[in-house]
């Protein structure tokens, strides 16, 4: 397994003279391009790492994953999905287009829109407290924490999820005042962690909710189910469809460079590399899960019986 984990790192490290580190959040650009990493678990509680699996990043849209949780744990099935669909969107994580053409509702919690309005559906007095707490229990990390600059330079700079949100309002799908809906948004996805904190979630979302070290049911099944058919929907931007095609594994992918995916086998692996390519993917870690995913057998629809895809 160590030396699988090893050519994958130097496959992902090929490509990353492909892309770009997001600047869009200015604290974002400060990352270092040649920082590439990947933690594997297995659930026997057997773990990989290699490369800069420890440096820490922000979470960004894999938060999108943990505030679907709360929100289902919290205001339940039907309260979240009469505001937001479970469409993929074919567009990009930031848009607003079909907000004003296609339908009212955002596609998917995937994407920011959806996200917004998810976060909106958390029935709790403090949901970025809840949330932080769900997070260091599903990462079994208590000092994860909030990184300040982050979050600053996304609440500085967030016109684009403003306009969203203040959009949302107007055609009454989000209640109430959309900045402190923002404001936790924004914390949520600006909490840091590394790739061991991210596999251990993956490796909970892997195996059905429960924690296959402890024998703990972390979170109900039904919740997982939901989460990985929208990761492998609609986890990976509009680069969904052809990485579940590549890859076939429920993932979602965040602007800071990190990508949780939810493995066959009831294996749990994040990745981590601030490259990114066009669709806004870590394009290091898409080529490491997709040389994962040939190497180990971890297409979900992969024939069984053979040792390749
Ligand atoms: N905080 C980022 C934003 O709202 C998250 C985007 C992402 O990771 O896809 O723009």
């Amino acid at each position: 397994m160590g030396a699988i984990l090893e050519n994958a790192l130097l496959y992902g490290k090929s490509f990353l003279s492909y892309g770009k580190v997001a600047d869009y959040i200015p604290e974002l650009a400060k990352a270092d391009p040649s920082n590439l990493g990947i933690c594997l678990m297995t659930k026997e509680g057997l773990m990989y790492p290699v490369g800069n699996w420890q440096v820490p990043f922000t979470m960004q849209s894999i938060a999108k994953t943990f505030s679907l949780i709360l929100a289902l744990q919290t205001a339940g099935y039907d309260k979240v999905f009469s505001k937001v669909g479970m469409e993929p969107t074919g567009d990009c994580f930031d848009s607003i287009v079909q907000l004003e053409t296609k339908q009212l509702y955002p596609f998917n919690p995937m994407i920011n829109a959806g996200a917004i309005v998810t976060v909106s559906c958390i029935e709790c007095s403090d949901p970025f407290s809840e949330f932080l707490q769900l997070v260091k229990q599903l990462c079994f990390n208590d000092t994860v924490r909030l990184n300040e600059q982050v979050y600053l330079s996304e609440k500085h700079t967030g016109q684009r999820n403003r306009s969203i949100a203040y959009l949302l309002l107007s055609d009454h799908i989000l209640e109430g005042d959309p900045e402190p809906i923002l404001d936790s948004y924004f914390r949520m996805c600006s909490v840091e962690v590394n790739t061991q904190d991210l596999a251990r979630f993956s490796l909970i979302l892997a195996n059905d909710g429960k924690d296959p070290v402890t024998g703990k049911q972390m979170v109900e099944d039904w919740i997982i189910r939901i989460v990985k058919t929208l990761m492998l929907t609609c986890g990976m931007y509009d680069e969904s469809g052809e990485f579940a095609v590549k890859a076939g594994i429920p993932s979602k992918s965040g602007v800071g460079g990190g990508i949780i995916a939810a493995a066959d086998q009831g294996m749990g692996i994040a990745t981590y590399g601030p490259v990114l390519n066009k669709k806004g993917n870590s394009i290091g870690g898409i080529h490491m899960l997709e040389y994962l995913s040939r190497e180990l057998n971890l297409h979900y629809f992969a024939n069984k019986t053979d040792t390749a895809v």
